[in-house]
């Protein structure tokens, strides 16, 4: 606290972002970051953009992001004017906050889900009508159909990895046709349904991707949304207002690289995904409840070991998994899929603890 504080600081609860450790090895499961590495087309893109002595980084990036929008747009078969492209998606759903969700009806979005929600609501002003999911961690879309200024879904859920069928959330976009329906699919190359393949006959929907999962560039900060050129306008006047150049020289051929390696892409869900199914299994073998996942995460309960005593003791043993002191999941593990290395010396502690 600090009398030069604002008002608005003062009332703020920050994000808490996972641990990154500093340690030299950890087995990092807490915080969905790709246990792969990034395609060498990516690696070989970005010593190409910085040279031999690093002239290009004297100028500054393209402020339009042009060519990584373009190659966006030819991946998911839209034209350029229908992407926006962010430092992260967390910044892409910042301004969407802004640019499309604050309105006068209170925006909806579930109890259990990405906990940036609510800190971008408090932080621009939003007001929030909470849902709770189902008993299990489902979303009921009709509980989405009262007058609202804005429907904000992860699809798959998180922390919960539950997806959403498609046919469901066609449902949500035909009973909510005055306000924007976000579908933010962080998770969605693991499993779930897209949503960008209706963007045209929907006006109304906006679907926010990130390279940081199933592209496995975290550490670039490249994210982006999807949707009718109107929604697109509406960002970019939010972000021409707020940073010209979100996104470094070194980001934007990163991203391009990324994006079009489609092989890369493809073989490193796969692995992810045959490494998840295992990972459940094992689990269940354990005595573990876990909830049926479509993402790089699993979400699971012990029914005779208490979640936090469980996390701090895997830390003792510089293994890292996610548990959030909240209601309803306070007895939950969010477990983000490793290689099979990292799953085992997972496994392994586990029997040893329990
Ligand atoms: C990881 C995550 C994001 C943010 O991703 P960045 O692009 O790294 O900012 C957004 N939404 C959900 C649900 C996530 O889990």
């Amino acid at each position: 606290m600090s009398r030069f504080w604002s008002d608005i600081v003062n009332k703020l609860t920050p994000y808490v972002p996972g641990e990154q450790p500093a340690l030299a090895r950890p087995v990092k499961l807490n915080t969905n970051e790709n246990p792969y590495p990034p395609s060498p087309r990516v690696v070989d893109a970005i010593r190409r953009e910085l040279g031999e002595d690093g002239d290009s980084l004297r100028k500054y990036p393209d402020p339009t992001a042009h060519g990584l929008r373009a190659a966006i747009a030819q991946h998911h078969g839209l034209r350029e004017s229908q992407v926006f492209v962010g430092n992260g998606s967390d910044e892409v759903l910042a301004h969407t906050f802004q640019a499309l969700l604050k309105h006068d009806n209170p925006i909806r979005f579930p109890d259990i889900t990405y906990s940036f929600y609510p800190v971008y609501a408090q932080l621009y002003g939003v007001a929030v009508d909470v849902v709770p999911l189902n008993a299990d961690f489902g979303i009921d879309v009709d509980d989405y159909r009262a007058p609202n200024g804005g429907v904000l879904l992860p699809n798959p859920n998180a922390p919960t990895g539950r997806a959403l069928p498609l046919a469901e959330i066609k449902v949500l976009l035909a009973a909510n046709p005055d306000s924007v329906v976000v579908i933010d699919e962080a998770y969605v190359d693991f499993g779930a349904e897209s949503a960008v393949t209706i963007i045209d006959e929907n006006p109304n929907l906006l679907v926010v991707q990130t390279l940081s999962k199933a592209r496995s560039l975290a550490g670039m900060r490249v994210g982006f949304a999807l949707g009718h050129e109107a929604l697109i306008e509406a960002l970019t006047r939010v972000k021409d207002s707020f940073n010209s150049y979100p996104l470094d020289r070194l980001a934007q051929a990163a991203a391009i690289a990324a994006v079009e390696d489609d092989d890369w892409f493809r073989e490193t869900c796969e692995k992810v995904i045959a490494s998840r199914e295992r990972l459940t299994a094992d689990l269940q073998a354990l005595g573990f409840d876990v909830v049926p996942s479509a993402a790089n995460f699993v979400f699971a309960r012990h029914p005779e070991h208490d979640a936090a005593t469980l996390a701090a003791r895997l830390k003792e043993k510089e293994i890292f998994v996610r548990h959030f002191k909240m209601p309803r999941i306070d007895q939950h593990l969010r477990i983000t899929v490793g290689t099979d290395a990292d799953c085992d010396a997972l496994l392994a502690a586990l029997r040893a603890l329990l």
